[in-house]
């Protein structure tokens, strides 16, 4: 990963908003900076230099990962420190993290270097270019699907009547590491039935019955990326309900992926997906935004949802997921995930999205 570039490309941000340090704590952006998988340590970003600020635990993993930095070692926590460090450089204006730093950290920096720092929040800065993926982190991107969707594939082979969602979670978790996954990027969501209709059924106890949804939500993280991806069955016979309510899910979605190209506001795909739903008079049964962006995290930008003011860009990873949640009689959702390119627009889920009956 071309850690030096992302650094020079930050810095020049810090130029153009005349600020002479930013502090960088979340660890996602930390992590996509530098390379540092470890779970303790800050960045400090100069426009002609980077300190990365870690204690003792970590002093020796971040000399063997991060090249695109000089390491400080610290005393745990080590707020003191930063504040010398800032200090001593004489920084005027100052950034930070302000949506991942709590209040009381946020002010401890500000009473450290009370008089002589102007702190200004730093918040996206990092998150922005993070929203354009190079090749080879789409290409991290579509292993980690590739992953989840050859454990999907197998673990359908179990499904009947009679199993239980967290036997099939755990099904899928082990032919997801098994093939390389760090570990998942989420709970999984294995829901059946009624449990279909709740958005975020994590899988439970529930043994899946006869003539009813199946909802499996997956994702895995492989090189540090996280990959999303959900389909929805049917466990017997479809009734003619549940067979409209997953064409409509369908068509919205692919309605929705039509959409997708650089220059399109993320607002727009979220408007063609809902229009498609409210139109067979399901809207008031989807409750939620339709998608988002995803790379290290798995909600990232770009959000796409009705009140997104992002503009879609080409290099954006995004996942597409409209659905329909009719209470206590189930729900169907449909997630892929698409690279936004310049009238190049490619869906990296490769699983079909017709009906499957079991
Ligand atoms: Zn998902
Ligand atoms: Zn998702």
């Amino acid at each position: 990963m071309n850690y030096p570039g992302r650094v020079a490309q930050l810095q020049e941000r810090l130029i153009s908003e005349s600020v002479d340090a930013l502090l960088i704590t979340h660890l996602p952006n930390v992590f996509y900076l530098t390379g540092f998988t470890g779970s303790a340590g800050n960045l400090l970003v100069f426009p002609q230099r980077v300190l990365f600020l870690t204690d003792g635990r970590y002093v020796e993993q971040a000399s063997k990962e991060v090249s695109v930095a000089e390491i400080v070692a610290m005393k745990k926590g080590g707020l003191e420190e930063t504040a010398k460090i800032l200090l001593r450089r004489r920084v005027k204006r100052g950034a930070f993290e302000a949506r991942h730093v709590s209040f009381e950290t946020a002010q401890d920096l500000k009473r450290r270097t009370r008089n002589k720092i102007r702190w200004q929040s730093g918040s996206g800065w990092t998150e922005e270019l993070r929203a354009v993926k190079s090749p080879e982190e789409v290409g991290a991107i579509e292993s980690s699907l590739g992953l989840v969707e050859g454990a999907f594939e197998k673990t359908l082979l179990r499904v009947r009547p009679g199993v239980r969602e967290r036997d099939l979670a755990a099904e899928l978790e082990f032919h997801m590491k098994k093939h390389g996954a760090q570990k998942v990027s989420f709970d999984l969501i294995v829901a059946s039935g009624p449990r279909s209709a709740l958005p975020h059924g994590l899988a439970s106890e529930r043994r899946v019955g006869r003539n009813e949804f199946l909802v499996f939500d997956l994702g895995a993280i492989l090189r540090g990326y996280s990959s999303d991806f959900t389909r929805t069955v049917f466990v017997g016979r479809p009734t003619a309900k549940a067979r409209e309510i997953y064409s409509v899910v369908k068509e919205s979605q692919e309605c929705a992926l039509a959409a997708v190209d650089a220059g399109v506001p993320a607002s727009q795909i979220d408007h063609l997906a809902r229009r498609t739903i409210r139109k067979k008079g399901y809207g008031r049964y989807f409750v939620h935004s339709t998608g988002h962006g995803i790379g290290i995290e798995v909600h990232e930008a770009p959000a796409i949802g009705a009140r997104s003011r992002a503009v879609l860009q080409a290099g954006n990873v995004i996942a597409v997921e409209p659905g329909i949640y009719v209470p206590g009689f189930g729900g169907v959702r449909i997630e892929d995930l698409a690279l936004v390119g310049r009238h190049d627009s490619r869906i990296l889920t490769q699983t079909t999205k017709q009906l499957v009956t079991l």
